[in-house]
């Protein structure tokens, strides 16, 4: 594919090359659906220079009679795969190289990157892959994925670190990790500023288990509310404080008013539910501007 130029390939077999089943020069784009490229002598798929190939279905196979990668992106080019299969090639199965980037997804079933010579991704200098359900396993000349040198990620509750030996610890692993450089971004912590009873007696807003858990203590207090309740009893039963009038608290109380007003709709309760947002600061959103604290202040 020349520079720049665009197509569309469906069904196609390119097979049995003394080279690549196809190359994607400067800016050139292909969508290839259900193709397969076999049994070439160098890779199957080459992407230069900010080229974009585009497949879905596409099987590429048995590929590079000397090492060869399958699949091949390199000086910004994209890769999206969906539910390809990448097998039985001599080398990795997909390189990345030169901030290139891939995508695995999954719309009609996964990708498999399997049994390949070398690994099945490898994630070079200033690349990176993202990937849905794929199935990125059983490659025969290195880890599945490769990254190197700038990144590779693992999954782990961080325990202890020892700072003379330069060692992490991960939760359920015996061995360490050592690092030159170590950065902790942990994320941060509710901070009840030493307000007595606080941390036991409030719902801290974080996660999504916390949402989750004040949707429930809202579902709960309209369940304890029947439609005869007298409006002022209704009010007594249904006020809600959300302390801190930054962002999140703003944010978070005007969709706390949504949802008791669907509520009181859906239901036929009479009266006002209320939800107060209590400030200590002289300003709401102090992180924002004059004009948007004044939008938010009529919102509210
Ligand atoms: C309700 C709410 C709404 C927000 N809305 C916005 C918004 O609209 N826009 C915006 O820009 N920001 C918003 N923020 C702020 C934003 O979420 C944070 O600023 C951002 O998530 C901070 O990123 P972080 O990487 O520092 O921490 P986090 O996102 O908290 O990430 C820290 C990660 O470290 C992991 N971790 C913790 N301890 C360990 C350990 N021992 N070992 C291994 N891993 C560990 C945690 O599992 C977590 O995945 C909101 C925050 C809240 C609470």
């Amino acid at each position: 594919m020349s520079n720049g130029s665009r197509a569309f390939l469906v069904s196609n077999v390119m097979q049995n090359n003394s080279g690549r089943g196809l190359t994607l020069n400067e800016g050139s784009q292909v969508f290839s659906d259900g193709d397969t490229f076999q049994g070439n002598a160098d890779a199957g798929i080459v992407a230069n220079s900010g080229a974009y190939f585009a497949a879905t279905s596409v099987v590429v196979q048995n590929n590079g009679s000397d090492g060869s990668d399958a699949i091949v992106a390199s000086d910004h080019s994209t890769l999206s795969l969906i539910s390809c299969a990448i097998t039985g090639n001599t080398g990795n199965g997909v390189r990345l190289q030169h901030s290139a980037e891939a995508r695995f997804d999954n719309y009609v079933g996964p990708t498999t990157v399997t049994g390949n010579g070398g690994s099945g991704v490898s994630v070079g200098d200033l690349s990176f892959a993202l990937s849905g359900p794929s199935s990125i396993a059983g490659n025969l000349g290195g880890p599945d994925v490769l990254c190197t040198p700038q990144f590779s990620a693992t999954r782990g509750a961080l325990t202890n670190i020892d700072l003379e030996a330069r060692t992490v610890t991960l939760k359920d692993r015996e061995e360490s990790i050592g690092y030159d450089i170590l950065v902790l971004a942990v994320g941060g912590v509710t901070n009840y500023a030493g307000v007595e009873g606080a941390a036991a007696h409030t719902i801290p807003f974080r996660k999504i288990a916390d949402a989750d858990k004040l949707r429930s203590v809202m579902v709960d207090a309209l369940d304890r509310v029947p439609p005869d309740l007298p409006p002022q009893d209704t009010q007594r039963a249904l006020t809600f404080a959300v302390v801190g009038a930054g962002a999140s608290g703003v944010e978070l109380s005007t969709k706390m008013a949504d949802l008791l007003r669907d509520a009181f709709k859906r239901r036929a309760l009479r009266g006002e539910p209320r939800v107060l947002v209590i400030e200590m600061g002289d300003k709401i959103v102090p992180g924002m501007g004059g004009q948007i604290r004044d939008f938010v202040e009529d919102a509210l």
